[in-house]
């Protein structure tokens, strides 16, 4: 056992993807991500105090490597995260991420965190946390297009936050659909294989697109989709990567985390700069609806906002507290005499 209390060295508690696996199974997965999503749902109350920027993108041809800042005034917190679509043709992750937190105070970190396992948490309770606002009463039924990493996640966070029952799976590679539906055996979701999107879509209420293709792809065109549904789009997060074909954005009544983020990297991006949008935010404050009719097309447009993973970071920080899941990194240079830093140089010099 272990606790976070401020040591001698400044060490900083460091969170490693192994040690993030154990948490997951210590807290268990569907208590985890009901978890995060309370801690999501309690910033998004605080939005107005957060300072937001939208996150700092250097983009290359093969993908993007972003900075995402933001700090409440007392803690402050950033993720680095990368998404390469072209990756997993070479065995490795579209998405990639860590991320720290750290004291407004006194500038020093107090917690570093991987956070591609966190991201996928994070992104499927803030989907399934939207979606408990805006889906149809009653949904039980999701489609889930696109089967890779964060697909079992996002089904995973819609069974434990919403309720749902069924998730229909489709990718356009089977083997990735395979993968998903064998993850999911026994997790309590019936879950089906389908093969085309419009397979998947067949009864379902929430309708979550998570591919990744640097492109302006169209997985879902205008007649696929019917009355009454929640789209849950998650894979158009970055400039030239949507998903869904613009005659959708003009049928449904769009929710989105930051516009000023959003319309550079969301669905939006391919809509008027001044097509209206509504905040989360502000539906979760109670002061502007949700959902309001069982006919309406509701579209959370995600591309993942930096208050989320701050969230995510304090969630775990609160969660290591008293357990042996994070090690202490000698991060910090803190010498005794602060303006000596060049005297404990000379003092670790070899005898
Ligand atoms: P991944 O590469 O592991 O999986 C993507 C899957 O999409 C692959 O299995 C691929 O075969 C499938 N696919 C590609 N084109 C398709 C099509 N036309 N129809 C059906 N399936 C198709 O990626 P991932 O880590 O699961 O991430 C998925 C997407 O989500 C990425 O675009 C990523 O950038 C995005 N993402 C968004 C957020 C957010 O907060 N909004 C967070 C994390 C990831």
């Amino acid at each position: 056992m272990t606790t976070l209390t401020p040591s001698e060295k400044a060490l900083v508690p460091f969170v490693s993807v192994d040690n993030m696996m154990k948490l997951v199974h210590h807290i268990g997965i569907e208590p985890m991500l009901r978890g995060l999503a309370e801690y999501i749902e309690a910033d998004f109350r605080r939005w107005e105090l957060f300072d937001k920027t939208p996150r700092v993108a250097s983009h290359s041809a093969e993908g993007v490597i972003e900075l995402m800042p933001t700090s409440d005034g007392e803690v402050y917190g950033f993720k680095y995260v990368n998404g390469h679509p072209k990756n997993t043709a070479d065995g490795l992750q579209t998405v990639t991420a860590f991320g720290l937190l750290a004291n407004v105070g006194n500038g020093y970190p107090v917690l570093l965190s991987e956070m591609t396992v966190l991201t996928a948490l994070r992104t499927a309770a803030t989907s399934a946390m939207v979606a408990k606002y805006l889906a149809p009463k009653g949904a039980d039924t999701m489609a889930m297009i696109g089967n890779g990493a964060q697909s079992e996640f996002q089904s995973m966070a819609m069974k434990a936050i919403c309720g749902i029952k069924t998730v229909r799976l489709y990718d356009t590679d089977p083997a990735a659909t395979a993968k998903a539906a064998r993850n999911l055996s026994g997790l309590g979701l019936d879950v089906v294989a389908c093969t085309s999107a419009e397979e998947s879509m067949e009864g379902a209420q929430i309708i979550t697109t998570c591919t990744a293709d640097k492109q302006y792809a169209t997985i879902l065109t205008d007649n696929m989709v019917g009355a009454g549904v929640h789209i849950n789009a998650i894979g158009g997060d970055c400039p030239g990567k949507t998903e869904l074909a613009p005659a959708i954005l003009h049928r449904a009544d769009i929710f989105v985390e930051y516009p000023e983020q959003t319309r550079i990297e969301g669905e939006i991006q391919q809509l008027d700069a001044d097509h209206p949008v509504t905040q989360m935010w502000e539906v979760i404050n109670g002061t502007v609806k949700g959902r309001t009719s069982p006919e309406q097309i509701t579209l959370f447009d995600s591309v993942g906002f930096a208050i989320e993973d701050f969230s995510a970071l304090r969630y775990v920080r609160d969660n290591i507290n008293g357990t042996d899941l994070f090690i202490d990194l000698d991060l910090l240079a803190d010498p005794d005499d602060p303006r000596d830093l060049f005297g404990m140089v000379q003092r670790a010099a070899p005898a």
